[in-house]
């Protein structure tokens, strides 16, 4: 029996996804061949990253002033591609969590890091809000979900200088005026499909402004001429991306997301905040869709509370080993009804406690 799967990412995929992805290993299009097995230069997975790439920009609601990257490395990597390929002299960065902190150290090589604010001392509990950015900053770097502290930005600031975005674990889960970044990146393990792959939107017009030398493989632009494919792309991952992408816009897009996601926030926190054994960890108005993270109110009962879980088939919810507690994450692809489980075992463990 499949388990209702709260893990953080790699994460719950939806079951289409699946059932395709499991033909398409065994045979790809009729091809007799696996999708494992097809050159990444035939015209059955040229047809697959251009579809992607493609489909991408349509979800996003962007024209082609925009390109659309695959790329190796996770979006650890675009902690330096993004520093290598734009941060000339001076950048801006908010600290909103660890993720953001591990952006901050890679781009502190190749210039002036200015933290314009930080929510660092108060435990990444919130958003900061309000910051100066200096007019000459190359660009303004934000973490849009802030995944091990569960916040989120609500609304996006409005900046001078290009924004630069690291979406990863809330790309494309609700209605965004994308056309606000002038890039954007997430790996692709959370809402978009299986590990191995980093997406990239990028405005073309912000590259080419840095007078350093970039490795050939972290060059935006050369993977721009390239098409995502200066080596072997992750052709696997790229696929499931491509399933991915589509089931999204099966499901009415990213407005058909927001209207999911946001009824599965709401059952949760409604119950966190109603039941007296729980606290939420994030300041209410800064709480992420995606990962609701609380703590029990007495950690004595941790023991109850994890037998439930076990009991209901519930999986992946421990929190992140550098906070503890619990963390729900309820990705594009969690059904309500997980989320019901969820928010049942959490009522039963106040009537047992
Ligand atoms: N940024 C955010 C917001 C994340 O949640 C994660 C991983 O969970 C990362 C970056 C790192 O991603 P990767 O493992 O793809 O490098």
């Amino acid at each position: 029996m499949k388990k209702h799967n709260f893990s953080a990412g790699p994460s719950i995929l939806p079951q289409e996804v699946f059932e395709k992805t499991a033909s398409a290993v065994l045979d790809f299009n009729g091809m007799g061949l696996s999708i494992l097995e097809i050159s990444h230069r035939s015209a059955a997975f040229l047809s697959v990253i251009e579809q992607a790439r493609a489909l991408t920009l349509e979800l996003a609601g962007l024209n082609h002033d925009y390109e659309v990257l695959l790329l190796h490395g996770g979006a650890s990597t675009q902690f330096l591609s993004v520093a290598y390929n734009l941060l000339n002299k001076k950048a801006a960065y908010i600290n909103t969590g660890t993720w953001s902190d591990k952006a901050i150290k890679e781009a502190q090589a190749f210039g002036e890091v200015v933290v314009v604010a930080s929510s660092k001392a108060d435990g990444y509990r919130y958003i900061p809000k309000t910051f100066s950015v200096p007019k000459d900053a190359d660009y303004l770097h934000i973490t849009t979900n802030n995944t091990i502290y569960g916040t989120q930005y609500q609304t996006i600031p409005d900046t001078q200088v290009p924004l630069v975005a690291d979406m990863s674990s809330d790309i494309f889960s609700r209605t965004l005026d994308y056309s606000k970044f002038s890039l954007i990146y997430a790996g692709a393990q959370k809402n978009l499909g299986a590990s191995g792959v980093a997406m990239v939107i990028v405005k073309k017009d912000i590259l080419g402004k840095v007078h350093r030398h970039i490795p050939s493989i972290l060059d935006y632009q050369n993977q721009i001429k390239n098409e995502s494919m200066f080596n072997t792309p992750a052709t696997f991952a790229v696929y499931v991306n491509l399933l991915t992408l589509q089931w999204i816009k099966e499901q009415g897009g990213l407005q058909g997301m927001e209207t999911k996601n946001q009824a599965k926030k709401t059952l949760l926190y409604t119950e966190v905040d109603r039941n007296p054994l729980i606290k939420g960890y994030a300041q209410k108005e800064d709480r992420s869709w995606m990962n609701v993270v609380f703590n029990l109110t007495d950690e004595n009962m941790t023991s109850l509370f994890d037998d439930l879980c076990k009991q209901a088939n519930i999986s992946g919810i421990k929190g992140h080993r550098s906070i503890g507690g619990y963390r729900a994450s309820i990705y594009n692809a969690m059904p309500i009804e997980s989320v019901k489980v969820l928010v049942e075992v959490m009522q039963e463990f106040e009537r047992k406690a």
